[in-house]
């Protein structure tokens, strides 16, 4: 089946009981046992929910994967992939990484005596040299938030699997319309499904998926065990947003694309990060390892000043931290979603305070581009 299909119908089945069309909204915490020990599947709402089983099967099947797991956030599923690590395992992960998982990693989890080397995993022989014998995982974003770095999936998956390690991919930027890293070789797919996947910003939630049953079954112990749970509410509006993924990639991605180009002829704009340019260091990757270049686009516009100008004077553009729904959001990286990244280290990644990040949304372009043009007049 094609992709549209697979996301209307993949994983769904109309409900046996009366036939609805639409998975309902299991609003239950417990289940009827028909006797001691027989039940019909389902038992307690923090191990099993039908709505969020729905979600986890639309979301495995679009990933091109048998085992799909959801979670109450992004940073839950991230969480639950680290738990597949012990103490003194190193986990390897791109430099460039969300700022909550670098948060994860250096403020909870590094506590309980995991390791974890952050490297450019552009850069495959830094990644080669960063593995050690107690290398577990490698854990890598791409492309990479706000700067849009691309990381080659097959070389490092390649790579990692020749020491043993286990890949995981954070998804979240091109969504699976896009991209599919468990078909370039990675072991697992995370999604903060709160952005492209579900798509109108009116939810927060995570998945992991894989086709490794053994990592499934651990991950899957994990949401159980630690109970990061998504409610039903919440599922029911993911499993809504990805019927329209298609639709929605495929404009946000014109958009970005119409936007960046008028961006790089911009006298204001002092560099332009977007992989869809020929002059992105990953131009070539980013086409030949995905089937788009999605909805993000950063720029420099020089300064703490006038970045607070543009993010101050745009009208359609809404100031606000996330990314990935139908509305375009402007937001500033230094001060809002790397907050939580040192000083030093934001400046040696290229955060600087003169970046601005777009999260373009499938408004009409030429009213976006129209907001853009006037914000950026100094
Ligand atoms: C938002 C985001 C996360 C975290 O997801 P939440 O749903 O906010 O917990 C992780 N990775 C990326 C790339 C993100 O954009």
């Amino acid at each position: 089946m094609g992709f549209s299909t697979d996301a209307v119908h993949g994983g769904q089945e109309a409900e046996p009981v009366t036939g609805a069309v639409m998975t309902p909204i299991f609003q239950t915490s417990t289940y009827k046992q028909d006797g001691l020990g027989r039940h019909r599947g389902y038992e307690y709402a923090r191990t099993n929910n039908p709505t969020r089983a729905a979600l986890e099967r639309n979301i495995a099947v679009l990933e091109k994967a048998s085992h799909g797991v959801a979670f109450a956030s992004g940073m839950s599923a991230i969480s639950a992939v680290m738990h597949l690590c012990g103490e003194g395992d190193e986990i390897v992960i791109t430099e460039n990484v969300y700022g909550g998982t670098y948060r994860l990693a250096e403020r909870v989890l590094r506590r309980y005596g995991l390791r974890f080397t952050f490297v450019d995993t552009t850069n495959l022989a830094a990644v080669e040299s960063s593995f050690t014998s107690r290398t577990k995982l490698l854990f890598v974003e791409t492309p990479t938030n706000p700067l849009l770095r691309v990381t080659d999936i097959h070389a490092v998956s390649a790579a990692a699997h020749s020491r043993g390690v286990l890949v995981a991919v954070d998804n979240t930027f091109l969504s699976p319309y896009f991209q599919n890293p468990l078909e370039l070789g990675a072991d697992i797919v995370v999604h903060s499904s709160t952005k492209y996947l579900n798509g109108h910003s009116d939810m927060v939630g995570g998945v992991v998926v894989t086709n490794d049953s053994d990592v499934a079954e651990k991950i899957r112990f994990v949401q159980n065990a630690v109970g990061a749970v998504p409610g039903p509410f919440d599922c029911w509006l993911a499993l809504r947003g990805t019927k329209t993924l298609a639709l929605r990639m495929r404009q946000h991605d014109a958009n970005a694309r119409h936007l960046a180009l008028f961006l790089s002829r911009h006298p204001a704009v002092e560099k332009l990060y977007y992989p869809g340019l020929e002059d992105h260091p990953e131009h070539e990757l980013a086409k030949r390892q995905a089937r788009g270049f999605g909805g993000i686009v950063s720029v420099d516009v020089g300064g703490l000043e006038r970045a607070r100008h543009v993010l101050e004077s745009v009208r359609l553009f809404t100031l606000a931290e996330s990314l990935g729904g139908v509305e375009s959001l402007i937001c500033h990286p230094a001060t809002m979603t790397h907050a939580s990244v040192p000083e030093e280290f934001r400046k040696r990644l290229g955060i600087t305070d003169g970046l601005v990040r777009l999260s373009v949304g499938i408004e009409d372009v030429e009213d976006l581009e129209a907001d853009l043009s006037r914000s950026l007049e100094f």
